[in-house]
């Protein structure tokens, strides 16, 4: 039997997948179809559940051969329906980041003014907003009077949620559609048009035929074949890149040497706080109450160091309790074990603890592979350069640490740099020049007639703040050079 043949197969249906999808469909492209692997939850089946059976059936959780754990979507509209709200652009310092070698990471064409209609577009859609003080939660106050004891400013975020109700639930799917995900904007758009969304699609090779591409994919244990003129490959930072070395395995020429390495979680490390007595109303204060993300950042350290801080809610006594291990502050308890130390956790959560995370211009220090059976695993690079940057971002917490009386610890010891991060960057990443990286400048895996790729995989380097919006306006901007390519001249 023939195959069965569209115009364009999209693989994923997060930001990278779901917006091509759409404005193709928009476009008039009549035959779309979108493969995904996981399942369609709609608002009314999410869960406020803690239990890692659901918690794991809304994210995907990647653990590599090291253990580390890396985190991605897995549901129509990907991890949209998961993510934090955060949607920042990216600053000029970013695209101009450069390498060893003096070489931008991001293409020429790539800078805050070319960039800035798909932004808005892409804010449009999601009805991006400047949080205003009065809807940031407690946890977001305290990060601010620490910054402010240690002579720091900070920002207000920019966010994707109307009218947020405070529940602490953001990672598990907001029961109460203040969150506005692909299902929300993007997805519905691109049914109206006509593109198809088909789930429990597990793709596993894709290959070419003549002048068409042939996706191979399992839909439960049947392995089906669907031929198309044009693919974009969406799977996400890891699973784009397993993707196409699974491919290449199976016989798919002409990929270069770069697929799956520069790995980069965008400078990520997480940061627990002991706030000492008195520090403010503490009584009044959970960590664990408002949004997972507490609606604020600081650039303060962006020019001088490349990073940048949040704050976040929803801390678990346990992940705390294991941090404190690690640290040799001599304002914390000198062992992590046994009756005393757990009166003392018991002393100090959820009044007295606060988390945040940094986001940093960070060199890659890991790859992604493939494991025996092609899932994808995370390898580690030489990583001296990101060390460096680690001792420069704890340097200056420590600062901050000494000048504001809160005692602050890494969630983990940096042999687990990356663990539960969900900015998963690069590994398939766009480059100005073919020997440089996997995608050219307009989206397209070079070599690769009709064959695109513009999901997190695609981010050349770390951004120093959250990527989704960036991911979107790429995508954005990739798409309409496929159907306005007099645009490719801007
Ligand atoms: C809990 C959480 C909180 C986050 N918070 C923020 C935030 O506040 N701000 C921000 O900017 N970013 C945030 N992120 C990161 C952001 O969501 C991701 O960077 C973004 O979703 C990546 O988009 P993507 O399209 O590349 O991949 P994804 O959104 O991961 O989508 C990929 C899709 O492809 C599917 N897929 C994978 N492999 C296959 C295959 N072989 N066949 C078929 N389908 C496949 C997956 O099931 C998934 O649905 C967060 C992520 C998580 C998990
Ligand atoms: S905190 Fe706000 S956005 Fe997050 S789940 Fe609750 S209502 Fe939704």
């Amino acid at each position: 039997m023939p195959n069965e043949r569209v115009d364009a197969v999209i693989i994923g249906s997060g930001y990278g997948g779901t917006i091509p999808a759409t404005r193709l469909a928009e476009a008039g492209m009549r035959r779309v179809v979108v493969l995904e692997r996981g399942v369609r939850k709609e608002t009314r089946e999410l869960e406020q559940s803690d239990a890692l059976a659901y918690q794991t059936a809304v994210v995907d959780l990647v653990v590599s051969s090291q253990n580390i754990a890396f985190r991605t979507g897995k549901l129509v509209g990907g991890a949209s329906i998961a993510m934090d709200g955060a949607m920042f652009r990216v600053p000029r310092r970013s695209f101009e980041r450069r390498d060893g070698a003096g070489r931008r990471h991001w293409p020429e064409r790539y800078t805050p003014e070319a960039m800035a209609p798909y932004y808005q577009r892409v804010e449009e859609m999601f009805g991006v907003r400047h949080f205003p003080w009065s809807e940031i939660p407690k946890a977001g106050g305290m990060f601010a009077k620490m910054l402010a004891r240690a002579d720091a400013s900070c920002d207000r975020a920019r966010m994707n949620y109307g009218d947020c109700l405070q529940c602490g639930f953001c990672a598990q799917g907001c029961i109460y559609n203040k969150k506005h995900t692909l299902l929300h904007t993007y997805i519905p758009r691109a049914e109206r048009a006509g593109a198809v969304f088909r789930t429990g699609c597990d793709v596993r090779t894709i290959e070419r035929s003549g002048a068409l591409w042939t996706v191979r994919y399992l839909e439960g244990a049947e392995a089906k074949a669907i031929d198309a003129d044009i693919v974009f490959v969406a799977g996400g930072g890891l699973h784009t890149p397993a993707l196409l070395l699974r491919s290449r395995a199976a016989g798919l020429a002409g990929l270069n040497a770069h697929v799956g390495e520069h790995f980069n979680h965008n400078g990520e490390l997480q940061f627990f706080g002991v706030l000492p007595e008195g520090f403010d109303d503490l009584d009044r204060y959970k960590c664990y109450a408002g949004m997972d993300n507490a609606g604020l950042m600081t650039w303060h350290w962006f020019e001088s160091d490349d990073f940048t801080l949040h704050p976040g809610g929803g801390i678990e006594p346990t992940v705390f309790a294991a941090a404190v291990q690690s640290s040799t502050d001599a304002r914390l308890p000198r062992k992590a074990w046994g009756m005393e130390f757990k009166r003392w956790v018991e002393s100090v959560y959820p009044h007295r603890v606060m988390g945040f995370s940094s986001l940093g211009l960070a060199d890659s220090h890991h790859a992604v592979t493939i494991k025996p059976d092609g899932s994808p695993d995370v390898v580690s690079r030489p990583r001296e350069s990101y060390d460096r940057y680690l001792d420069r971002l704890e340097a200056r917490v420590q600062e901050v640490s000494r000048a504001s009386g809160v005692a602050i610890i890494p969630g983990y010891p940096r042999r687990y740099s990356g663990m539960t991060s969900a900015h998963l960057l690069a590994a398939c990443r766009m480059s100005e020049r073919a020997e440089d990286g996997v995608v050219d400048p307009f989206g397209q895996v070079w070599g690769q007639r009709n064959l695109y790729l513009c999901d997190a995989s695609a981010i050349p380097y770390a951004l120093g703040v959250n990527p989704a919006l960036t991911i979107s306006a790429v995508a954005e901007r990739v798409v309409d050079g496929i159907i306005n390519p007099a645009s490719r001249m801007s």
